[in-house]
């Protein structure tokens, strides 16, 4: 018959199992995650106009003065750099617009099809792969099968669905759905500070106009039972600066002889080009030689934009200055006239946007400070209690929102005989220790 001293060390492996859910680097803190983006939102607009909601958040939660995007500041690679914490030129969404020379295709935001989207984890794939539930009412790249997997509900992007309609869905998919992580997109701000300009009355209604979805956002959240379950995290892509389709758009053709060049990619604040073997060098000398404008060869684009290893950035890649437009024909530009735009530098305080956080497991009133749109993944997958796939942000530089960790959900572990086992664990730990080898006898 075997001594009961024989089962100590089954009960300690036992206690340091199920204990690792609270002592290890992974563990979930409250039931659901919920990440929201108000596109375009710029962070000085909140200083512009009456925000109330916003404001609430501000005392209740975490604000961050500002967040700073990766490169370019486009929706699409900025949706999908937050997502996936990986800069654009490693997930491989560099543009709105790309072309691929091994596909010898082109992408356009209504491309759904899986081998663009590869080269990233989005936080709603991470969080299936390791038991978890997800959900989207849109996000770029939630509606592509990714490593095999889909959000356990999401839907195909229809700005017909009204915001009310995405509010009411959302808090479907948390109370009743009971889904870990939900994302939730709204395309304003964006759409009226290109039409109207970041400067405009008319951006200024918007913002208080998404400010009230805010305010219905809580309110929801308190009705229906959430607001001690939900982490809300709001996001933007990008900002917003003037643009002038008068007097600073340029037509590419006119610095660029049209038999240099075999294609163009891309209009706006950036522009790739494939030059005609040979001309690579008198290309980039023509497009600098207008003064807002610089053309780098592919292997000398700045560093700090991370904007270059990837083939779908092209050899010859050419920034616009902060208002700057170029294009391959000003009559299509100017046919959608439009009074903002982004795209531009990364560094420009423009292309910078909001990030707020309130829930059980932030601070109140915390004031943040700035910090980069990558750190936002691995935050996320903190709050899920998920391991991050590789990426290139940091939990460092958020992980001071956070209130010091109490497990919520987890009673379970917080009473009784597991937490006996815990100490009794702790104790065993601490001896090993101090002595260097095990005290106990393991058999
Ligand atoms: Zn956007």
């Amino acid at each position: 018959m075997a001594h009961p001293v024989r089962f100590i060390p089954i009960l300690v492996l036992l206690a340091i199992c199920l204990t690792r859910g609270t002592e290890g680097k992974y563990r979930k803190y409250a039931k659901h995650v919920l990440l929201v983006s108000m596109d375009g939102f710029r962070w000085d607009y909140i200083d512009k106009a009456k925000t109330p909601n916003f404001d609430r958040l501000e005392c209740y939660g975490v604000r961050s003065k500002y967040v700073t995007n990766v490169y370019p500041t486009n929706t699409f690679p900025s949706h999908y750099t937050a997502i996936t914490g990986l800069h654009a030129e490693s997930h491989g969404i560099v543009g709105n617009y790309m072309y691929d020379p091994d596909f010898d295709e082109i992408f356009t935001i209504g491309t759904h099809d899986t081998k663009w989207w590869d080269g990233g984890e989005p936080a709603w794939i991470t969080a299936r792969k390791q038991g978890l539930t997800s959900g989207t009412m849109f996000w770029p790249g939630s509606e592509v099968e990714i490593q095999g997997l889909r959000p356990n509900r999401w839907y195909y992007y229809n700005e017909s669905i009204t915001y009310d309609q995405r509010l009411d869905i959302v808090i479907d998919m948390l109370k009743v759905d009971k889904l870990d992580f939900v994302t939730l997109y709204f395309h304003q701000p964006d759409f009226q500070g290109h039409v109207s300009g970041p400067s405009s009355q008319g951006l200024i209604d918007k913002v208080e106009e998404m400010d009230e979805y805010i305010g219905k956002l809580l309110h929801k959240l308190v009705v229906n039972g959430l607001k001690d379950d939900v982490n809300l995290l709001i996001m933007s892509d990008h900002g917003m600066t003037d643009i002038d389709h008068d007097n600073k758009l340029v037509e590419i053709w006119d610095l660029v002889d049209r038999s240099l060049i075999e294609r163009t990619v891309d209009t706006g604040a950036l522009m790739h080009v494939v030059p005609v073997s040979g001309q690579e060098q008198a290309v980039i000398d023509a497009i600098n030689s207008h003064p807002h404008f610089t053309a780098y060869r592919k292997a000398d684009i700045p560093n700090r934009l991370h904007y270059k290893n990837n083939r779908r950035i092209m050899p010859i890649f050419v920034m616009a200055d902060e208002g700057w437009t170029i294009t391959f024909d000003r009559d299509f530009t100017r046919r959608y006239t439009k009074k903002g735009g982004h795209g531009f530098d990364n560094r420009l305080m423009s292309m910078k946007s909001i990030f707020y956080a309130i829930g059980p497991n932030f601070k109140p009133n915390y004031a943040a400070p700035p910090f980069k749109s990558v750190d936002l993944y691995p935050l996320i997958c903190e709050l899920l209690g998920i391991r991050p796939a590789p990426n290139n942000g940091s939990l460092c530089n958020t992980a001071d929102f956070l209130k010091p960790y109490r497990n919520y959900n987890d009673k379970f572990y917080n009473y009784g005989l597991l937490n006996l086992l815990r100490f009794y664990s702790m104790q065993q730990t601490r001896h090993r220790k101090k002595d260097g080898k095990l005290t106990y006898d393991l058999y």
